[in-house]
This record gives structure tokens, sequence and C-alpha cells, in this order.
């Protein structure tokens, strides 16, 4: 069934417009048609009922229940020094089932935080893209930048991801009774040796992809996608 982005819910009826509108003229949407259609108050089963002026009407059929996915999974990216690069970040983890983004400015990173927050909006567009293209139901939240020395160990596992130590391996891990992942990517540098000591100081644990060293935005895609398949 196709999806769309609504926005406001008008009594038993949602309007979808702008882009979103473009696609349903693209698509050829015919009036009868059954959509699913995210709000913000979350997902509708509706009938397109037809075009009015420069909205697309659709009556709610029923709400769409679903069950959030667990262990949820927080990607702490350091941010691409080739910042563009963070587009792909997003646009992968999001299919692979990331629960929150949050961009970070450490020794190698892109370091101008004011240039990152600028970038936020066109981040969430791209979360909510992608969130229609691969049927997950909630996007992929994308926070405000934090500094690495400022990572706490608040989820149930803590992971840094580290090509050059002798950490743990995927097969060593046990998910049992975890509800919540924070991994920590490297820039295209990586991480300095300090950093790595600092989180692991913190509590982080130190994770290894074998065999070889793959570019950031493989490295934190492949560790998402496995992380949530264990
Ligand atoms: N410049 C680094 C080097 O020469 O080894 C490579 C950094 S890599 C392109 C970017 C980030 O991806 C790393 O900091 C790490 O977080 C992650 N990464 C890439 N391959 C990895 C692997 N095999 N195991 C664990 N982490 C990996």
């Amino acid at each position: 069934m196709e999806r769309f982005l609504g926005k406001k819910i008008y009594g038993q009826k949602v309007a979808i417009e702008g882009q979103e509108l473009k696609h349903l003229k693209v698509k050829r949407i015919k009036a009868g048609e059954l959509l699913e259609v995210l709000t913000q108050e979350g997902w509708f089963l509706c009938k397109f009922e037809g075009f009015q002026k420069d909205l697309g009407i659709c009556q709610i059929v029923e709400r769409i229940e679903y069950t959030p996915r667990f262990p949820t999974i927080t990607l702490y990216q350091c941010t691409p020094v080739h910042l563009k690069t963070m587009e792909d970040v997003i646009v992968g983890v999001s299919q692979a089932g990331a629960h929150r983004l949050v961009p970070v400015i450490s020794e190698r990173s892109f370091r101008d935080k004011k240039t990152i927050l600028e970038k936020l909006p066109r981040w969430e567009k791209l979360s909510l893209e992608s969130l229609k293209q691969c049927g997950r139901r909630e996007p992929l939240i994308v926070d405000h930048p934090v500094e690495l020395s400022k990572l706490e160990t608040t989820s149930d596992l803590n992971l840094v991801l580290d090509n050059y130590q002798e950490g743990l391996k995927i097969k060593d891990l046990r998910l049992e009774g975890v509800k919540s992942i924070s991994l920590v990517v490297g820039p295209e540098g990586g991480f300095s040796s300090k950093e790595v000591q600092m989180l692991k100081d913190k509590g982080f644990i130190a994770l290894r992809l074998e065999p070889y060293t793959y570019r950031l935005e493989a490295a934190s895609l492949v560790a998402v996608a496995i992380l949530t398949n264990l």
C-alpha cells in the first residue's frame, strides 16, 4: 500500500499537501484507494477522496497500531568532514532500524556546530523520506549535535566502533535483556587514541567489525543492521 506524509487531522480527514501532493499525483492515486498516512498523531489507514484546490483529502478509516522495536539503537555519529556523507549515514541507518541519530563533534570530525544545526532540517527530511520507502513506523530521530567528551553511558549497552583495537566481536555480543544500545562511530579519520580511552573509561565497550576497515557510512550501516538482527 502506498504511504504518504500528511499534516494535520481535521475531524475524520487528513490533508496531503506540498511535495507530498505531487507524489500523490505522480502515483496517480484514485478516489477510493486505501493509503497509509503519517500525521503528527501517528499512522492512519485512509481512503483517498480526491483533490480540493491544493490539497489531497483523505478520509480516516482507522488508526494503525504498532509496537515499538527493541532494543532501541542510538547512533552517535561523529560528523564526517565531508558533511554530505551524513546523508548516506541517515538513509542507511534509517533503513537498518536505528532509533535516533546524534551528530557528534570529535577531534577529527567536521566541527562547525552552526553549519551542523543548519543541516538538521535537511537531515530530518531525509529521515522522513526514508521512512516512507522502507516501511518503518517511526522516523529516525535526528538530534542536535553534542561534543564527544560529553557522551555518557546512558544505555543498557554502550559500544564504540573502533577499527584499531582488538575489541569485542559481534559474535561475542549477548543482547538478552538489553532494551537500549548506544553506538559511537568515528569520522573519516577515526578517533584519536585519547578519545577511545576516554570513552572506555566512561564504560563504552570497543567493538570491532571483521575482517577489514569500512568507510564510516558503511560501518554505521553494517553495525546497526547486525545489531537489529541479532
Ligand atoms: N582512518 C581510519 C584508519 O585509517 O584506520 C579509518 C576510520 S573509518 C573510515 C571510520 C570509522 O568507522 C572508525 O572510526 C570506526 O568507528 C568505524 N569503523 C570502520 N571500520 C571498522 C571496523 N572494521 N571495526 C570497527 N569500527 C570500524
